[in-house]
C-alpha cells in the first residue's frame, strides 16, 4: 500500500513551498486510499522551536491536512527515533559499509591540494575505532535516482565522496536519519522539494546498505517569485499564516497551491479539491519552475469569496469586524461587499462607516473629494434627503440633480457626498450604503462635513 510523508523541519513559519509538497502528498495518499505520514523533522535543536512546530500543525489543519482523515498519521517526532538512527549507524559500521574517520578539514585540504576536492578515502582502510562517521560510496558507475518528475538522474559515483553519516559525538546525521525513519515508517514514495535532489543520491545508496528498497522518488520543481528568483521569507510573502490572516479562503489556497506545477489537463483552474484529487499524479507533475503569481492568487479568492452561501461569507467575515458591530446592520451590506473583496480582512474598510460614530477621516481622501463645489453640492444635496422617499434610486436621482444644477456629472458630485458619509473615495455602493446608513445618520455626517 502506498505510504507517503510530509517531513517538514520546526525552524520558521509555515511557507507556502511547503504546503504545496504536503497537498501533492495528500492528494495522492487519499487517492491511492494509502496513508499520509507527517513527522517532524525536530533533529536540529538550535534552530527549532515548539512554537514552529504548532504553527505547522495548526496551518496543515487550516489547508485540510489533520486526523480527520483516516488518510493521515502522526505526527512522529524525528527526535524520538534517534536510537533507531544510531543503530543504523552501528549496523552499517559493522557490516563494513561505514567507517570512522578522524580528519580534519585542514589535513584533507592539505592531502588533496584543495577547497573543494571531496573526500579521499584516507581512512577507509585504517580501521579506527573513533570519529566521525562516514559512508562508504561506490568508486566507478553512476547513482541513478529513478525520479517520476524529472526522468532518470545519474550522479557519477566517483564525484560522490564517502559522506558523513554520523558526527564524532556519534550524533547521526540528517541525510541518515531521514532515510532510516523512512524505511522505519515504511514509505514507498518520497515525494519533496527539488533542493532534496541531491540527498536522494546518498540515500538511493543508503536504503539498500540498510536491507531496503528505495523508495519511489518524485523532487517537485522550485516555486520562483515575479523575477524568477527562487521564493524565499526575506523578498516574499510565504508564510500561509500571514495568507490565513489578511483573509484568503483555505479552499483558494489549496486550489491555487495544486496549480504550481501540476495541472488538471484541461483548462479550468478553479476546481474543488474533491474534483482534483482523481485527476491527480505525479506524472503529470512538470519539472519546470512554477511561478507563485500573488494577483492570481488573490484573483482566486475573490471568485471563492464570492461563491460562498451569504451567511458563510457572513461568518467569516466576523473575525475582521468589531465583536460590537450590530449583525443584522452588517448583513444588510454584506451582500454588497462579497462581490468586491479580494481577501476578507478588506471587509472592515467597506463597512466600517456604518458602525463607526463618525467616518474615518483621511485628509488625503478628502482633499481628492472636495475639489469641485463640494458645499453647493453638500448644501445642495442635505436640503433634498428631507423630504425624497428613501431608496437608492430615489438617493440617486436627487443627487443627479444637485450635480446638474452646479454643472457636474454625477461621478463628480458623488465625490464629496462619499467623502462625508464614509470618510473614503472608494467603497460599497454609495447610495446603497446611504440607504442602509439612514436618513438622521446620514444627515448628520453630510452636517458635519460642512461645519
Ligand atoms: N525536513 C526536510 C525539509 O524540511 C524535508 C526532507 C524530506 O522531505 O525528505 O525540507
Amino acid at each position: 500500500d502506498l505510504r507517503v510523508r510530509f517531513a517538514p523541519s520546526p525552524t520558521g513559519m509555515f511557507h507556502v513551498g511547503g504546503a504545496r509538497t504536503a497537498l501533492f502528498n495528500w492528494a495522492l495518499a487519499e487517492k491511492s486510499g494509502g496513508r499520509f505520514v507527517l513527522r517532524v523533522e525536530d533533529t536540529d535543536a538550535t534552530r527549532n522551536r515548539p512554537e514552529w512546530t504548532e504553527g505547522i500543525i495548526s496551518a496543515l489543519d487550516w489547508i485540510g491536512i489533520n486526523g480527520t482523515n483516516p488518510v493521515f498519521e502522526g505526527p512522529y517526532f524525528q527526535s524520538a527515533y534517534e536510537p533507531q538512527h544510531r543503530e543504523a549507524v552501528a549496523k552499517l559500521l559493522a557490516g563494513g559499509g561505514a567507517y570512522h574517520c578522524d580528519c580534519t578539514r585542514e589535513l584533507l585540504v592539505a592531502r588533496t591540494g584543495s577547497e573543494h576536492k571531496g573526500y579521499d578515502g584516507h581512512c577507509r582502510e585504517r580501521g579506527l575505532t573513533e570519529g566521525a562517521v562516514r559512508f562508504r560510496t561506490p568508486d566507478e558507475g553512476v547513482t541513478v535516482v529513478e525520479d517520476v518528475i524529472r526522468g532518470r538522474v545519474e550522479f557519477p559515483n566517483e564525484a560522490q565522496e564517502d559522506f558523513v553519516i554520523a558526527r564524532t559525538d556519534g550524533s547521526p546525521l540528517y541525510v541518515l536519519a531521514n532515510a532510516v525513519d523512512d524505511i522505519t515508517q515504511n514509505i514507498t514514495h518520497v515525494i519533496r522539494g527539488e533542493e532534496h535532489l541531491g540527498n536522494a543520491a546518498k540515500q538511493q545508496l543508503l536504503w539498500p546498505a540498510l536491507g531496503a528498497t528505495p523508495p519511489v522518488w518524485a523532487h517537485l520543481p522550485v516555486i520562483v517569485n515575479e523575477q524568477r528568483k527562487k521564493l524565499s521569507k526575506r523578498r516574499d510573502k510565504v508564510a500561509l499564516e500571514d495568507y490565513r490572516a489578511e483573509g484568503y479562503l483555505a479552499e483558494a489556497v489549496v486550489n491555487y497551491l495544486m496549480l504550481l506545477g501540476w495541472g488538471p489537463g484541461d483548462d479550468r483552474e478553479i476546481m474543488p479539491w474533491s474534483e482534483m484529487v482523481p485527476l491527480f499524479d505525479l506524472e503529470d507533475v512538470n519539472s519546470s519552475s512554477a511561478f507563485f503569481d500573488d494577483k492570481k492568487l488573490r484573483a482566486f479568492n475573490g471568485e471563492y469569496i464570492r461563491a460562498l452561501p451569504i451567511e458563510t461569507f457572513e461568518e467569516r467575515c466576523r473575525p475582521y469586524l468589531d465583536p460590537d458591530w450590530d449583525r443584522e446592520l452588517f448583513s444588510k451590506v454584506a451582500i454588497l461587499a462579497q462581490t468586491r473583496l479580494t481577501v476578507l480582512s478588506e471587509i472592515r474598510q467597506n463597512v466600517d462607516f456604518l458602525f463607526l460614530e463618525e467616518p474615518v477621516f483621511d485628509q488625503a481622501s478628502w482633499d481628492k473629494a472636495m475639489k469641485n463645489s463640494p458645499e453647493e453640492i453638500l448644501t445642495g444635496y442635505l436640503a433634498r434627503l428631507d423630504t425624497l422617499s428613501w431608496d437608492p434610486d430615489s438617493l440617486k436621482a436627487a443627487l443627479e440633480e444637485v450635480g446638474t444644477a452646479h454643472g457636474l456629472k454625477l461621478g463628480k458630485a458623488q465625490a464629496p457626498v462619499r467623502v462625508a458619509i464614509t470618510g473614503r473615495t472608494v467603497g460599497l455602493p454609495l447610495f446603497e450604503s446611504i440607504e442602509v446608513l439612514g436618513r438622521e445618520r446620514a444627515k448628520d455626517r453630510i452636517r458635519a462635513a460642512l461645519a
